[in-house]
């Protein structure tokens, strides 16, 4: 476990960075708006937070960095090694960063240099891509907060207990909890839909499933190994899914976690085109 309490003198207030790599900056727009954000704002420093100050710097020395983005080019790499090298407690902030993002998606089915070329033709560009990962793949994270982009409650959360000197617990229960306490129908069964709730960890308060749309599992699977990808695939299967839309569907936003291949490989057998 890791806090931020330490012995200082002078100003002692926790130093928190918010740095993003390739992304859409939708996790660090969604803490620069937290309602809550004033009530805390005199009581941390943000060393470097560019979405609210142009004297930010990269990387600022402090207490707490939340980092938003995967690593898809050199410079990301770069950047998230200075930024760990210059941080006490490092966060993995939002999907893109937690397990690589829905740009990550070719891992596994097309090697770097094919995408470029499927995207860019031969055009020459200077930035230096590179097939996108989750931070982890590069560095030791102490937290991760999910979401695409996570709840406003999940964020005043992990503030809050690292404020208090203590840390974020990960929630250990599936969409599902959250979804049959709000009284939605179950869109799985009732309809077939393909709805990955049974294996993705809550806290959305099953967000899309509220709005009718099945859950794409933008928050990553259950800890502790109890995502059963495996029997969910079997439910899929017969409810009418074919083996590549099984895989594809539970490769969205999962396509770095060898656990969500090996369980399918057991039921699905290879890939299929
Ligand atoms: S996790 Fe979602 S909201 Fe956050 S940067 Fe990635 S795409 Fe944007
Ligand atoms: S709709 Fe999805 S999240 Fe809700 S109970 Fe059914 S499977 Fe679970
Ligand atoms: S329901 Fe699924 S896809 Fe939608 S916000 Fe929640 S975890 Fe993400």
């Amino acid at each position: 476990m890791m806090t931020i309490i330490e012995e200082c003198t002078g100003d002692c207030r926790p130093r928190v960075g918010v740095y993003a790599l390739t992304s859409c900056y939708g996790c660090q727009l969604k803490l620069a708006t937290v309602q809550k954000i004033i009530d805390i704002s005199n009581m941390v420093s943000f060393e470097s937070f560019y979405m609210l100050s142009s004297a930010s710097k990269m990387a600022a020395d402090v207490d707490v960095a939340f980092v938003e983005g995967s690593v898809s080019t050199e410079r990301d790499l770069e950047e998230l090694m200075e930024i760990r090298k210059h941080s006490r407690i490092l966060v993995a902030l939002g999907a893109c960063s937690v397990n690589g993002g829905v740009q990550s998606w070719a891992e596994g089915e097309m090697d770097h240099d094919a995408l470029h070329k499927c995207v860019y033709g031969d055009s020459k560009l200077t930035m230096q891509g590179l097939q996108a990962t989750p931070i982890s793949k590069h560095v030791d994270v102490d937290y991760y907060l999910p979401g695409c982009p996570p709840e406003e409650d999940e964020i005043m959360y992990f503030i809050s207990a690292f404020l208090i000197g203590t840390f974020p617990e990960p929630k250990d229960y599936p969409v599902c909890a959250e979804c049959r306490l709000a009284g939605n129908p179950c869109i799985l069964i009732e309809r077939g839909e393909p709805c990955l709730g049974p294996v993705i960890v809550a806290g959305c308060k099953a967000r899309c499933i509220g709005f009718d749309v099945p859950c794409v599992g933008c928050r990553g699977p259950v800890p502790h190994e109890t995502a059963w990808f495996d029997s969910l695939a079997q439910t899929f299967l017969r409810k009418g899914m074919t083996e590549k839309q099984i895989r594809q569907r539970m490769k969205i936003f999962g396509s770095h976690d060898p656990n969500i291949e090996r369980m399918l490989h057991s039921i699905l057998g290879g890939e299929t085109e």
